[in-house]
């Protein structure tokens, strides 16, 4: 039989085939390939799977269908691969203006993941009826030519909501956002008669997790499915050659070409034509320095994570 994985929870995993959903665990051998071992878990929410289903009427997840992409992060100790979710449609970072404040150094982070994954992202601006005028023009400016999709909403005033309505709409999307941003207000909100639960693993016992054990996907409607991760609040990197970094930074290319090596860390190099840019601030300094901190991280293979 062939499923979808909806949700993960340590080692088990809930497949949904044709509405009936079976708790599986994973075939032993599947875990032991080299591929798989990349992975502290190596099946995530949004896999389709081969499963069987045993004596006892538990699911026996046999073989993975090729995915179309995943989304992954660094698995602090372990060194290993934390996936998250695969086959997505896009990834919506969310924040809110105030409480808890924007950190852009963490969108930054997803944006270059998802970039390197081949998936699109989307940051989601809440709380817009406390925005400070200043800072929804920092946020703007930061992101002017990177091109990350921004939208700002007010859960609690409604505006913006419908276009993230039609955003999320007819896709499969995870979002990623710390407790505390709305998430809840926002899809409770959007969609009337849908209770989101908000995670049961409280933040606070979620607090020095780095691998995401606990990942659920809410079918809203025969199209629109929504991947929700509690607890991710930071973010590592892996599997990026430094002096690839800067072709995810979409604000930097134009300049990198006549940059006077190829390839070019814009650290160090001279006559690099992203660092002049940077200091006429065409392009965004701040910008610049979350891309440091990035390569920074990435090069002493630290887990410099925001
Ligand atoms: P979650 O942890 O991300 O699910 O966040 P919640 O939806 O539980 O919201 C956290 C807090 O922010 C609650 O006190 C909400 O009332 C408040 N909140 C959510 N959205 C908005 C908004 O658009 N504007 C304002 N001012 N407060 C909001
Ligand atoms: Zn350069």
């Amino acid at each position: 039989m062939t499923g979808i994985v909806i949700r993960v929870f340590g080692r088990y995993y809930t497949v949904k085939q044709d509405d009936v959903e079976y708790i599986s665990v994973l075939r032993g051998r599947i875990k032991r390939t080299p591929e798989m071992r990349k992975f502290s878990n190596p099946v995530a929410v949004g896999d389709v799977v081969n499963f069987s289903i045993n004596r006892d009427g538990l699911g026996v997840i046999e073989s993975l269908v090729e995915r179309k992409n995943f989304f992954s992060r660094k698995d602090k100790f372990k060194g290993k691969e934390d996936l998250i979710a695969a086959n997505l449609d896009q990834v919506i970072a969310v924040q809110s203006f105030a409480v808890p404040r924007l950190n852009l150094r963490f969108v930054d982070r997803i944006l270059v993941r998802g970039m390197s994954a081949g998936i699109p992202v989307v940051l989601c601006m809440n709380k817009l009826d406390i925005a400070d005028k200043g800072d929804e023009a920092y946020i703007s400016s930061y992101y002017r030519d990177s091109g990350l999709a921004i939208i700002f909403v007010s859960a609690l005033t409604g505006e913006g909501i419908e276009k993230f309505r039609s955003m999320i709409s007819g896709a499969r999307s995870l979002l990623i956002g710390s407790s505390g941003v709305g998430k809840s207000s926002l899809l409770n909100e959007v969609f009337s008669g849908l209770s989101v639960k908000t995670a049961e693993v409280s933040e606070s016992t979620g607090k020095g997790r780095h691998t995401t054990t606990n990942v659920q996907m809410e079918q809203i409607n025969s199209s629109t499915e929504l991947i929700d991760t509690p607890g991710v609040r930071e973010f590592g990197i892996m599997h990026i050659e430094p002096h690839m970094l800067g072709t995810y930074f979409q604000d930097f290319n134009e300049a990198s070409k006549k940059c006077r090596f190829n390839p070019c860390s814009h650290d160090h190099e001279p006559d690099c034509e992203v660092r002049r840019l940077v200091d006429l601030e065409e392009i965004h300094p701040d910008r610049y320095v979350s891309y440091l901190n990035i390569l920074y991280s990435l090069r002493e293979n630290i887990d410099n994570m925001y």
